[in-house]
């Protein structure tokens, strides 16, 4: 039946790879799932979970700094409003289309229930490149993009935050046009500078909870981050902070990457030489391949499209962490991992690994964990940001980290609970995904066929 079900899906939407992968994923988790509660079959919730609540796609006009008009496109995608009002990132990046939306969508339902605060799904963006652009032109570009979002979302209907491409610079843009439409302050957007609602941890929130998620993982074989060598791919909000944090727990990171290339400091990235990365990315919105300039004994590879498999990926190593993507690790990069002595991989990214490559990991029973488990100390935060907004206080840094730590930790057992139930200890991929979606079940039937 569940064959049958994603046969229907590609013939509906065939030009949609990305959720198309996303949606066989979770439906080959739920065969034993729905086996145990055929209550859930008879009430079509698989049926109804794949195809989204709402789907928004609008024109965006905006004017760059000769006078030029160009025309993106702009999507907010609302997937399952069951437990809380939808929640999901804003992704600016030239990539962006419908399918990979609702892939990215399709994610956030089961990762913001794992998460235990009220939230649904939802995800947007466009295909807008920030990369190059003006900070005039991008905030033209957000005034035009929030010019529509505006009536669609709300802090009880649809709370946006950011993703690829969308940072600090561009939720301040768009809240303020938001504020200025609505003449409302509100928590619409999480993700906000300090100044103005944004919580504390917010941006470190996805890279230190995909190490803590990590940790749990290790601690269940009795080991921690100690001494281990790291691979991080991106360098990006995700990339950053996953690093500092593992510096912190005693590991070594050696890689880096952007779109163009990888570095490789077998030295090690310390605190020092992350805040010259930090300041490359995030101020002077530099390339990686500048690191090895200021430090000359790290080695810079750029992306060759005619290999069939990352390089990054091919390093002596304990841990991975990719941070970048989709997609970024094919089966080959995955056998690298493996036989590059790899045993653990926590996804910051969403979906970084091809089916193929994630049965390496599943077979090989290495320590796993797949980025809607691993990277939901995002959005966790994200919504400790809206109940701060929301009773109108601001907790402490110590605060924020604690009950980000506690959701990784109770997220973690989750998932590794719900994967022994199920009767596969072990694959938090099946974890994550019943624990995830028993919850959005649960509430689906309880509020009829709507
Ligand atoms: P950023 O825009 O801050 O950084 C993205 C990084 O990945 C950049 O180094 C970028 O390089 C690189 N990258 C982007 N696209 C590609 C590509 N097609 N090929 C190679 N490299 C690429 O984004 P984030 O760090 O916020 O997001 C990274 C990942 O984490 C995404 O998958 C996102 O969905 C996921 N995530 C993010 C969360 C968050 O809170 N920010 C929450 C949960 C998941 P370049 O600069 O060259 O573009």
């Amino acid at each position: 039946m569940l064959e049958e079900l994603y046969q229907k899906v590609v013939q509906r939407d065939p030009s949609q790879p990305e959720f198309h992968q996303a949606v066989q994923e979770v439906l080959e988790s739920l065969e034993v799932v729905l086996d145990k509660h055929p209550e859930y079959r008879s009430a079509k919730i698989p049926e109804r979970i794949v195809e989204p609540e709402r789907v928004i796609m609008f024109r965006v006009p905006w004017v760059d700094d000769s006078g030029e008009i160009h025309v993106n496109r702009g999507f907010r995608i609302e997937m399952n409003s069951a437990i809380g009002p939808y929640k999901g990132g804003l992704r600016f990046h030239p990539s962006v289309n419908l399918g990979i939306l609702k892939f990215l969508a399709f994610e956030q339902v089961f990762k913001n229930a794992l998460t235990t605060i009220p939230m649904g799904g939802g995800k947007g963006g466009s295909d807008f490149d920030p990369k190059g652009k003006s900070d005039l032109e991008v905030m033209r570009f957000c005034q035009s993009f929030m010019s529509e979002l505006f009536r669609h979302i709300g802090p009880n209907t649809d709370v946006p935050a950011g993703d690829i491409g969308v940072g600090g610079r561009e939720i301040g843009f768009l809240f303020g046009q938001y504020k200025k439409l609505r003449n409302e302050w509100s928590g619409v957007l999480t993700g906000k500078g300090r100044e103005y609602g944004g919580s504390l941890i917010r941006p470190e929130a996805t890279g230190y909870g995909a190490v803590y998620f990590g940790e749990e993982m290790l601690k269940t074989r009795g080991d921690s981050y100690q001494g281990k060598v790291c691979l991080v791919s991106g360098s990006g909000n995700v990339a950053q902070y996953s690093t500092e944090k593992i510096n912190e727990l005693g590991g070594k990171v050696v890689t880096l990457s952007d779109s163009s290339g990888y570095i490789y400091d077998e030295d090690g990235i310390d605190a020092d030489k992350l805040a010259y990365v930090m300041d490359l990315k995030n101020v002077k919105r530099g390339r990686i391949k500048e690191y090895v300039e200021k430090y000359p004994n790290a080695v810079y590879t750029a992306i060759d499209p005619d290999l069939d498999y990352n390089p990054l990926w091919d390093h002596k190593a304990d841990c991975a962490f990719p941070s970048a993507t989709q997609n970024e690790i094919n089966a080959k990069d995955a056998q690298n991992l493996i036989n590059n002595g790899v045993f653990l991989v926590s996804e910051g990214a969403n979906m970084p690994t091809v089916p193929d490559g994630v049965n390496i990991f599943l077979d090989h029973k290495i320590l796993y964990g797949p980025g809607k488990a691993a990277n939901a100390g995002g959005v966790s935060t994200s919504g400790l940001e809206m109940a701060q907004n929301s009773i109108f206080s601001s907790w402490s840094r110590e605060e924020v980290d604690e009950k980000l730590h506690n959701i990784m930790i109770n997220i973690h057992s989750q998932a590794y609970e719900a994967a022994k139930f199920y009767g596969d200890p072990g694959n938090y991929v099946l974890g994550a995904n019943a624990a995830g979606f028993r919850k959005v079940a649960d509430a689906m039937m309880a509020q009829g066929v709507v």
